[in-house]
C-alpha cells in the first residue's frame, strides 16, 4: 500500500522507479588486473587502460561476469546468454577514454521480480527491469587546494553493475524496503558489500506524482547519487512536497537531473532534459558481444548460497519462529548463522530470545559486530543449556551473561567460580524458607487472615537470602504446603 497524498484539487499517488549502482566485489578491476583494493594511496591502482593510452585493449574480467551472474539469479531475473558492452561517450576530467563502457540495447540480465517486506509484515512484488555491468568513473576532489582539483584514478575502470527497477514503487518507505531488501541479497550473495556510506552502493531516485486512479505515468525527476537510506527518505518527501506544488497549482513538472543537497535538505535542478546528454551509445569496437554458456550458468546457479527469503521461511518452519523474530534474524547472514549454531538441538524459542534481545542488545550498547562478539555461539548455547537443565534460573542467567560480555568467559565457568548453581535440593530451600517464617509472623498471620498477596512477599524474601539461586518452582512449592496449613 502506497502512501495517498491529500491535496487541495485531489488525490495523487507516488510513482517511484530506482536506478542501483553496486560495486562487485573482486580483486580485478572489469576491463584490467588493476586491484580494487578499498583506501589505496591515489593513483596507485591505475592501469594503462584505466588511464586510457592510446591503443590500449580491454580485457574482460570473467569473475566480474562470474559475479553478475550470480546475482541475477539471486534477484530471479532471466540470465541474458548474449549481451553486448558499449561505449557511452561523455567529457568528464575523471574520464581519460572520453567514454565509459557500459552495456545499454543488450544487459546481461533481463527481468525478474523480488519481495520486499514492508514492516507491517506484508509483502510486495517489485519488477527488476535489467541489470548491466558498467565501469566506474575516477573521483575528482575539489576541497583539497584552493585554486587545483586533484584526480584519483583508482576507482576508474572498477565493475559497477546497474540494477533497474520497474517504476513500482509507491512510497519512500517502499523505496527503501526496495534497497535493503537488494543489498541483502546482494551481501548474501557475496556480489556487493552494500555499504553505502563507502559508496559501494548508490541510488538515482525516479519519481513522479499521479492521480489516483490514472494509468498514465505523471513527469519524472531523477535525484542523483543518493548515498544512505536516510537520504532517500528525505529527498522523496522533498521531491514529493515540490511537484506536488507545481502539480496543484495546475503546472508541469519538468523532466530533469536533480542533485540532493543533504545540508540544505533539498533537491536541486542539475539538467534538464533538453540539456540531457546525447551519449552516442554504440558497441565497443574493442569488445566482442559476450557469449554466456547456458551450463556455465547452470553451474553458477547450483552455487548460490541459500538466500534470505529462503532461509527465513525455513526459520518459520523448522524453528517455529515468528515472520518477525525470523526476519531480525535473516538480515544478515552471519547472524543467521549464528542463530543456528545456538538453536541446534536446544530450545528455538529461547535461542530467539537470547541471539535477539539479549545478544544483539548487548552488542548494540558496545558498537560491536557480531564478529566481535566477545560470545560465541557455542558460549551462548553452553549458557541456555544451563537454563534449560535448571542449573541456573532465567534471572540468574542474565548476570552470568553480563560475565560473559565482560570477560568471554564460558557460562559454565563463570557459574561455578561464583557459586551460582542454582538450589533445587528441597532440604536446603525449606530451612531458608523457615527461617522467613519465623522472622516475619506479623505477616504469616495477616496471610493466614486471608490476605493473599502477601505471598510474593514471602517468594521474594526467599529468593533474596538465597542469593537469587533458589529454583522458583520449588520454593513456590514449599511456601504452599507451609503457610497454607
Ligand atoms: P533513463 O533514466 O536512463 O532515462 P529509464 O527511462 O529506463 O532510464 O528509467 C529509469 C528509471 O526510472 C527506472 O527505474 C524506471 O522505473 C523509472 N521511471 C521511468 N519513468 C518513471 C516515471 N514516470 N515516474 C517514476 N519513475 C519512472
Ligand atoms: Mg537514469
Amino acid at each position: 500500500m502506497g502512501d495517498i497524498i491529500k491535496g487541495e484539487t485531489g488525490d495523487w499517488e507516488i510513482v517511484i522507479g530506482l536506478e542501483i549502482h553496486a560495486q562487485v566485489i573482486a580483486k580485478s578491476k572489469l576491463f584490467s588486473g588493476a586491484s580494487t583494493e578499498f583506501g589505496a594511496m591515489p593513483n596507485t591502482q591505475v592501469s594503462l587502460v584505466d588511464a586510457g593510452m592510446p591503443g590500449m585493449l580491454p580485457v574482460l574480467n570473467e569473475v566480474v561476469v562470474e559475479q553478475a551472474v550470480r546475482t541475477g539469479l539471486g534477484l530471479n531475473s532471466k540470465i541474458n546468454l548474449h549481451s553486448v558492452f558499449a561505449r557511452k561517450n561523455y567529457f568528464y576530467p575523471d574520464l581519460p577514454t572520453g567514454y565509459q563502457i557500459s552495456q545499454f540495447e543488450d544487459p546481461i540480465v533481463g527481468e525478474g521480480i523480488i519481495e520486499i517486506d514492508m514492516e507491517d509484515g506484508t509483502v510486495k512484488e517489485i519488477g527488476i527491469t535489467r541489470l548491466h555491468l558498467e565501469q566506474d568513473a575516477g573521483k575528482s576532489i575539489h576541497d583539497m587546494h584552493p585554486s587545483k582539483s586533484y584526480i584519483d584514478l583508482n576507482r576508474a575502470g572498477c565493475a559497477l553493475m546497474e540494477i533497474v527497477s520497474e517504476p513500482d514503487l509507491r512510497s519512500a518507505e517502499e523505496a527503501v524496503a526496495y534497497i535493503s531488501k537488494i543489498r541483502m541479497i546482494l551481501r548474501y550473495l557475496g556480489t556487493c558489500d552494500g555499504n553505502m556510506d563507502e559508496g559501494s552502493m548508490r541510488a538515482d531516485v525516479n519519481i513522479s506524482l499521479r492521480r489516483v486512479g490514472t494509468e498514465k505515468l505523471g513527469i519524472r525527476a531523477e535525484i542523483k547519487n543518493v548515498n544512505s537510506l536516510k537520504a532517500v527518505q528525505q529527498a522523496i518527501a522533498f521531491e514529493t512536497r515540490r511537484q506536488l506544488a507545481i502539480l496543484e497549482d495546475g503546472g508541469e513538472v519538468k523532466q530533469e537531473t536533480r542533485l540532493w543537497d543533504t545540508t540544505k535538505m533539498e533537491t536541486r535542478s542539475m539538467r534538464s532534459k533538453e540539456e540531457a546528454h546525447d551519449y552516442r551509445y554504440f558497441p565497443d569496437p574493442d569488445l566482442l558481444p559476450l557469449e554466456l554458456d547456458s551450463e556455465w550458468v547452470r553451474q553458477i546457479k547450483e552455487t548460490l548460497p541459500e538466500l534470505p527469503d529462503q532461509k527465513k521461511e525455513r526459520f518459520v518452519k523448522d524453528f517455529g519462529l515468528s515472520v518477525y523474530d525470523a526476519s531480525v534474524l535473516i538480515s544478515e547472514r552471519a547472524r543467521a548463522d549464528y542463530f543456528e549454531s545456538v538453536a541446534k538441538g536446544r530450545d528455538a524459542k529461547l535461542a530467539t530470545n537470547w541471539v535477539t534481545n539479549e545478544l544483539l542488545g548487548a552488542l548494540n550498547k558496545l558498537s560491536l559486530t557480531l564478529d566481535e562478539s566477545p560470545v560465541s555461539a557455542d558460549q551462548l548455547g553452553g549458557l541456555i543449556d544451563l537454563i534449560s537443565d535448571d542449573s541456573i534460573s532465567g534471572k540468574i542467567a542474565k548476570d552470568v551473561f553480563a560475565d560473559m560480555i565482560n570477560s568471554s568467559k564460558d557460562a559454565s565457568v563463570i557459574v561455578e567460580e561464583k557459586g551460582l548453581k542454582q538450589v533445587t535440593d528441597t532440604g536446603a530451600i525449606e530451612a531458608i524458607i523457615d527461617e522467613v517464617i519465623a522472622e516475619n509472623p506479623d505477616n504469616v498471620e495477616s496471610y493466614r487472615g486471608g490476605k493473599d498477596r502477601l505471598f510474593g512477599f514471602f517468594v521474594g524474601q526467599t529468593m533474596k537470602k538465597s542469593q537469587g539461586k533458589a529454583n522458583p518452582v520449588v520454593v513456590n512449592e514449599i511456601l504452599k504446603k507451609k503457610l497454607d496449613n
